[in-house]
C-alpha cells in the first residue's frame, strides 16, 4: 500500500509517493530541510501522509 505526501508550505508543489512510510518520512524531512530551510514534526508528516489504494 503506497503512501503519499504533498507539501503544504505556501505554493510548494513537492509531492512524493513510496511504498514505505519510513522512506516518505525521510524524503519529506530532507525536502523541508533543503527547500524550506526548516524542520517538520513527525506528527505533521503523519497527518499529511495519505495511503493510496492502487486501482
Ligand atoms: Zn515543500
Amino acid at each position: 500500500m503506497p503512501y503519499q505526501f504533498a507539501c503544504s508550505e505556501g505554493s510548494c508543489q513537492f509531492a512524493i509517493r513510496s511504498s514505505s512510510s519510513d522512506e516518505v518520512e525521510r524524503l519529506v524531512r530532507a525536502h523541508v530541510r533543503m527547500t524550506h530551510n526548516g524542520r517538520i514534526d513527525r506528527a505533521d508528516i503523519e497527518r499529511g501522509m495519505e495511503r493510496v489504494e492502487l486501482a
